[in-house]
């Protein structure tokens, strides 16, 4: 046994002197060093990648897909009969009815043209 061993004062196991954990019995055989544990917080604290994170659980939690207000009023204005504005906002189901109906006979087409002047750029389905 050299020096970098010791006893567990709880089941007499010989374990490592660095550990604070016995790995046989699992008490605590040593105080947590304050020194080693202040940097590992700031390595935390540091870390961009955890904020990074919570602007994309924000976006989803707002409602889905960013959408570029421009393209989908370009869209709904040259092709809004055609639905195309419906199927860039992934709204298939609603596309195939303005195919069909012609834009709702074009007042659908209009009310949408309307309705996505008054949106934030991005806007999101
Ligand atoms: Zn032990």
């Amino acid at each position: 046994m050299d020096a970098s061993t010791m006893f567990c004062k709880h089941c007499g196991q010989v374990i490592d002197a660095e550990c604070i954990i016995c790995p046989r019995c699992g008490k605590q055989v040593a105080e947590i060093k304050r020194e080693a544990a202040i940097p590992q917080i700031v390595i935390n604290n540091s870390n961009s990648n955890v904020n990074t994170n919570v602007n994309k659980n924000t976006n989803a939690m707002v409602g889905g897909r960013p959408k570029n207000k421009w393209v989908a009023l370009t869209l709904c204005f040259f092709l809004g009969i055609l639905g195309a504005h419906k199927f860039y906002e992934g709204k298939t189901g609603m596309g195939i009815l303005y195919i069909c109906t012609a834009g709702l006979c074009l007042v659908g087409v209009i009310i949408d043209f309307i309705a996505l002047l008054g949106k934030p750029n991005p806007y999101y389905v």
